[in-house]
C-alpha cells in the first residue's frame, strides 16, 4: 500500500520534503468482526485547509485534529469498496468523503461519507464542483452574501477550487462578476470559459484600488474573499452602501508569520457593509439543495469546472504545496487509480 506519510509538524508552509512515500504490504481484506471496509482511492483532493492540520497548534475551534507525523495524510476523496465488513457497504459502492492519502484505505467511520453513482458527472467532481469547495460556494455565495439580481459582484482567486463556482454561481443570478488572479493564463480562463464579465492579474497591478477603481467604477457590492491582505484592504473603500463581504478563505496570510493588518475597516461603518467570516461546516443542512442545483445546472450545460488532475500518488506533495504559491489551475486533485 502506497501512501503520503507527514515526515514532522509544518510551521508555517509546507514543503514537499515535510512529506513522504512510503510502501507497506497489507491483506486487501476487511478484517472480520471489524465493522470496517477496504476502500481503493481512486481520486483525493488538495486542499488549503489541510495545511492547518499539519501544525502541531491548531487554530482554536478548528474542525480537525493534527495529522499524526509518521501516519498517512488523510482528506477528501472519491474511494470504491472492495471487501467490507459492513453491511451498509458493499463491494463496487463508490463513496465520496474522509479518506487516507494512500492506495487503499480501512473505513471504520462513516458519518462523513457519502454514497455516489458514477452517473453523466465525473466522479473527480465529487471533491470539486459537488464536494466540499463547491459547497463552499453555494454557501458563502447565497447565506452570507445574500446576492440580489444586478448587483457587482467581485471574487479573488477566482479560479481556484471555491472561485470559479462563486464566479458562475453569481452570473447565473444575473450579477455583474469581476474576478481576480495570479497568472494571464487564469485571466483566461476566466474571462473566455468561466463567464466572467472581466478579470484582471492582481500580480501585475501596481495598485490595487486603482484596479477595482476600474471595474467597478460604481463600486462593489458583494465582495467574495478568498485571500485577505492587501487585496481585502483595497476592496474595503470600493464597497457600496449596504455591501456584503463574505470571508472564506485568507490565502494571502497563510505563508506569514504575523497575520498583516486591515487599514480600511471603517468603511464597514461609513458604508454599512456587512463583513461575515464562515465555514461550509456550519451549513451542510444546505447540502442536498446544492446538489440538486449544482448537478442541475452542471447537466444543462450552464456551468463548467476546471480541474488541475495530477497522475498517482508521487506527485500528490508536490500538488498540494503548488496551492500556496497558486500553481493549480483550477481545482487541484490526484488520479490515484482508475476504477
Ligand atoms: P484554490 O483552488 O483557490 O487554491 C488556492 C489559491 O490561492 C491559489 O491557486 C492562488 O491563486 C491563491 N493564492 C495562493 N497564495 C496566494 C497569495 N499569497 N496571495 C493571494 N492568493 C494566493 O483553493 P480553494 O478554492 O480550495 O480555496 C480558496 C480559499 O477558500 C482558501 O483561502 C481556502 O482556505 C478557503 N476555503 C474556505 C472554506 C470555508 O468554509 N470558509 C472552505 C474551503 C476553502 P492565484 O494564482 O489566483 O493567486
Amino acid at each position: 500500500n502506497k501512501q503520503v506519510i507527514l515526515k514532522g509538524y509544518v510551521d508555517i508552509l509546507p514543503n514537499e520534503s515535510d512529506m513522504e512515500i512510503k510502501v507497506s504490504k497489507i491483506k486487501l481484506k476487511a478484517p472480520k468482526g471489524s465493522g470496517a471496509f477496504l476502500v481503493k482511492n481512486l481520486y483525493l483532493s488538495c486542499d488549503p485547509y489541510m495545511r492547518g492540520r499539519m501544525r502541531k497548534i491548531q487554530a482554536a475551534n478548528y474542525l480537525f485534529l493534527p495529522f499524526v507525523p509518521g501516519q498517512a495524510l488523510e482528506g477528501f476523496g472519491v474511494s470504491k469498496v472492495i471487501d467490507s465488513d459492513n453491511p451498509d457497504f458493499k463491494p463496487g459502492d463508490l463513496l465520496s468523503g474522509f479518506t487516507g492519502w494512500e492506495e487503499y484505505s480501512l473505513i471504520h467511520k462513516t458519518e462523513q461519507l457519502r454514497k455516489i453513482q458514477a452517473e453523466d458527472v465525473p466522479l473527480s467532481y465529487h471533491v470539486g464542483l459537488l464536494g466540499m469547495p463547491g459547497f463552499t460556494a453555494y454557501a458563502g455565495f447565497f447565506e452570507i452574501c445574500s446576492p440580489k439580481k444586478g448587483e457587482y459582484v467581485f471574487v479573488s482567486a477566482a479560479s481556484g477550487a471555491v472561485g470559479q463556482l462563486v464566479g458562475q454561481l453569481a452570473k447565473l443570478h444575473g450579477c455583474y462578476v469581476v474576478g481576480s488572479a495570479g497568472t494571464n493564463q487564469k485571466v483566461d480562463l476566466l474571462k473566455n470559459k468561466l463567464g466572467f464579465d472581466e478579470a484582471f492579474n492582481y500580480k501585475e497591478e501596481p495598485d490595487l484600488d486603482a484596479a477595482l477603481k476600474r471595474y467597478f467604477s460604481q463600486g462593489i457590492d458583494i465582495y467574495f474573499d478568498n485571500v485577505g491582505g492587501d487585496m481585502l484592504d483595497a476592496a474595503l473603500p470600493n464597497m457600496r452602501i449596504h455591501g456584503r463581504i463574505a470571508v472564506c478563505g485568507a490565502a494571502s496570510q497563510l505563508g506569514l508569520s504575523m497575520p498583516q493588518g486591515i487599514h480600511n475597516l471603517f468603511n464597514l461603518i461609513s458604508k454599512s457593509v456587512k463583513m461575515e467570516g464562515f465555514v461550509q461546516h456550519n451549513y451542510l443542512h444546505l447540502y442536498p439543495r446544492f446538489l440538486e442545483h449544482v448537478i442541475g445546472y452542471y447537466k444543462q450545460g450552464k456551468i463548467v469546472y476546471i480541474e488541475d488532475m495530477h497522475e498517482g500518488l508521487e506527485s500528490a506533495p508536490a500538488a498540494f504545496v503548488g496551492l500556496f504559491s497558486g500553481k493549480n489551475v483550477g481545482k487541484q486533485v490526484i488520479r490515484v487509480a482508475s476504477e
